[in-house]
């Protein structure tokens, strides 16, 4: 079994600012922190955490961001991330946050926009029928449509996490095989009864899923809030995972390992740091109900 997430990776950067600037203005600012993101990596580090070999399909600019990542994410056990860089500058967020508290985010995409169908074509080469491919909503909806086209014709299982979320994705659901999507894109998106998995998860107010005809609620795991960035990205990976590890369609104990670990997530800020690492997933995936 081999996972294979075709998607985005990026750099945050967050600043800090006393307020946004006035057009034409020159302004101090504080660089927190620089980490890792994008949510393909993000759902492609928390698969290999879970020890299930993983391929992240994903480009970098050529630069020195583009190096940096690629190290990084090359040192991760069951993660392979072949080097795709594009003639441009890695993907990044600029994350402001003003003394307010207001956030104000500008992102560039032009690596994730500039890797063409024929690499992504060249990189599941050795992809195999039962193999999972996951995608999350950062491509155009014809490169999105193209990818699960090529991931059918060799008989992947497909995943899907309309997020960012685009109402054109709806023509997307005759490709797909389970989609994992949050309260707000379900209620834009509507997916079919005829899908074969729907995990809708509700933030605090648990999970919904219907999956191969029966339906499932999981209630959320309580824990002390300090930011939910990330907990989709967790709790789409390890259920997933869950699942697939025991080798079968999810089900309510991989909603409940999923639970459990984004609960953990959302205990301290961040995201890769803040994910559960891979000793903590490996006791977690392991508990029966
Ligand atoms: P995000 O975009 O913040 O990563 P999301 O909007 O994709 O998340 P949510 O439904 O907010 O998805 O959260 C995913 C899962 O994380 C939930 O199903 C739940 O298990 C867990 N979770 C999120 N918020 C909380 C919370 N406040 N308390 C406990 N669990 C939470």
């Amino acid at each position: 079994m081999h996972i294979f997430v075709v998607g985005n990776i990026a750099v945050d950067e967050t600043w800090t600012i006393d307020d946004l600037p006035e057009k034409g203005s020159s302004i101090f600012g504080n660089k927190t922190s620089q980490q890792p993101g994008g949510k393909g990596a993000n759902q492609a580090v928390i698969f290999s955490r879970c020890k299930i070999p993983t391929t992240l399909i994903a480009a970098t600019g050529n630069d020195h961001y583009g190096e940096w990542l690629h190290r990084l994410l090359n040192s991760q056990p069951d993660l392979y991330f072949p080097l795709l860089q594009q003639p441009c500058h890695t993907d990044t967020s600029i994350i402001l946050n003003s003394q307010d508290g207001d956030n104000t985010i500008i992102t560039a995409t032009d690596a994730a926009s500039a890797l063409t169908l024929e690499v992504i074509s060249q990189q599941l080469t050795l992809a195999k029928p039962g193999d999972l491919l996951v995608q999350q909503g950062n491509f155009s909806l014809e490169k999105t449509a193209a990818i699960f086209r090529l991931a059918r014709e060799k008989g992947l299982i497909t995943a899907f996490n309309p997020s960012p979320v685009r109402r054109e994705f709806t023509t997307l659901w005759p490709l797909v095989d389970i989609v994992v999507l949050n309260h707000l894109e379900a209620e834009l998106l509507q997916p079919p009864a005829e899908l074969p998995c729907v995990i809708t998860t509700q933030g605090a107010a648990g999970t919904q899923m219907t999956s191969f005809g029966r339906d499932y609620f999981c209630p959320a795991v309580m824990a002390q809030v300090v930011d939910t960035t990330g907990a989709g990205d967790t709790f789409l990976a390890v259920a997933l995972a869950s699942a697939l590890r025991r080798g079968g369609n999810p089900d309510l104990l991989a909603l409940q390992h999923a639970s459990r670990a984004a609960a953990i997530t959302i205990t301290e800020r961040g995201t890769w740091n803040a994910f559960p690492n891979a000793d903590v997933l490996q006791s977690l995936l392991m508990q029966n109900a």
